[in-house]
């Protein structure tokens, strides 16, 4: 059995400024991707010149249907920071580039007892959040979104949003605002992605202080809060493919894909 994740190719068809710090690309092509229907999906992006990939959230997928055609039109939301690999080539006008992405894999799976969900997260976990408020408009949905810009009608209605400003560019302090959550009674689902030492604080807190079943959250670190370029991201697909064979639950695998990214 391989871990080498599968690849396509696509054209860069679009890109919108959605705000100052998040690029909408559209992408068209993508012959034999397949969506794996879970609202958090991500997959892998390589742009050109480069070998090394970094991870983007599924937006939207749509297949082309009727045209004859495989493949079809993925859209991502990228935000644009100070440096870093992705950040620069989403900078420039980079329609007609060809990209490279690599297949989907996602961890959201809602416990069947679920009655409401609570999502945290910054800048780079909005496009989940949207998804899961899309695919979820039967739960009572409370957000924390940690954003430097006004992004007032990006989430999708029904949610109760509450925006907070980061305390300086690439700072955080969604660790700080998990803590003092005042948590609903019944089951539910809490879901954090963002700065990765604030996600290991917050596994910490469900873990030791709320004593949360593994399966009641999902808390990913989704990228570092180190000022140097990061010479190599980790690839979460094997981690996670590992993992599952392994019997382990989502929780020990963001774990040890923490590790991988600390080694
Ligand atoms: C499963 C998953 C889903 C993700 N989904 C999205 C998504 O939909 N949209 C999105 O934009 N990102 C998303 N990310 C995060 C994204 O992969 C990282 O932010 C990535 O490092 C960005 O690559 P880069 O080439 O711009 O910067 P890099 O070359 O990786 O990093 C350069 C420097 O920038 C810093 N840095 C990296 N990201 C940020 C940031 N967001 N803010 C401030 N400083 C930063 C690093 O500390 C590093 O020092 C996701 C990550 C994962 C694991």
């Amino acid at each position: 059995m391989t871990t080498r994740a599968r690849a396509y190719d696509a054209t860069v068809t679009a890109r919108e400024r959605l705000s100052p710090h998040l690029v909408r690309l559209t992408l068209d092509g993508l012959d034999g991707f397949a969506s794996t229907g879970l609202p958090d999906e991500w997959i892998g992006l390589v742009v050109p010149g480069q070998f090394q990939s970094r991870y983007y959230t599924v937006r939207s997928w749509n297949p082309s249907t009727g045209s004859g055609r495989a493949g079809g039109t993925l859209v991502l939301d990228v935000v644009v920071h100070e440096v870093g690999l992705v950040t620069e080539w989403a900078s420039r006008d980079v329609v007609g580039d060809t990209v490279v992405i690599t297949e989907a894999k996602g961890s959201f799976v809602l416990p069947p007892d679920a009655r409401w969900l609570l999502l945290v997260g910054d800048l780079t976990a909005m496009p989940a959040m949207a998804r899961i408020v899309e695919t979820h408009p039967e739960l009572a949905t409370q957000i924390w979104a940690e954003v430097p810009d006004d992004l007032a009608g990006y989430l999708p209605d029904g949610a109760d949003v509450t925006w907070l400003d980061p305390p300086g560019e690439g700072c955080s302090r969604l660790a700080e605002v998990v803590e003092a959550i005042d948590w609903p009674d019944g089951d539910g689902y809490f879901w954090m992605a963002g700065e990765s030492a604030q996600m290991r604080a917050i596994r910490k807190h469900l873990m030791r202080g709320r004593r949360l079943a593994t399966s009641a959250y999902d808390v990913m670190g989704y990228w570092r809060g180190v000022k140097e370029r990061q010479p190599r991201a980790v690839d979460p697909g094997p981690i996670w493919r590992a993992g599952k064979a392994a019997g382990k639950t989502d929780e020990e695998i963001w774990a040890d894909y923490d590790r991988a990214r600390d080694e």
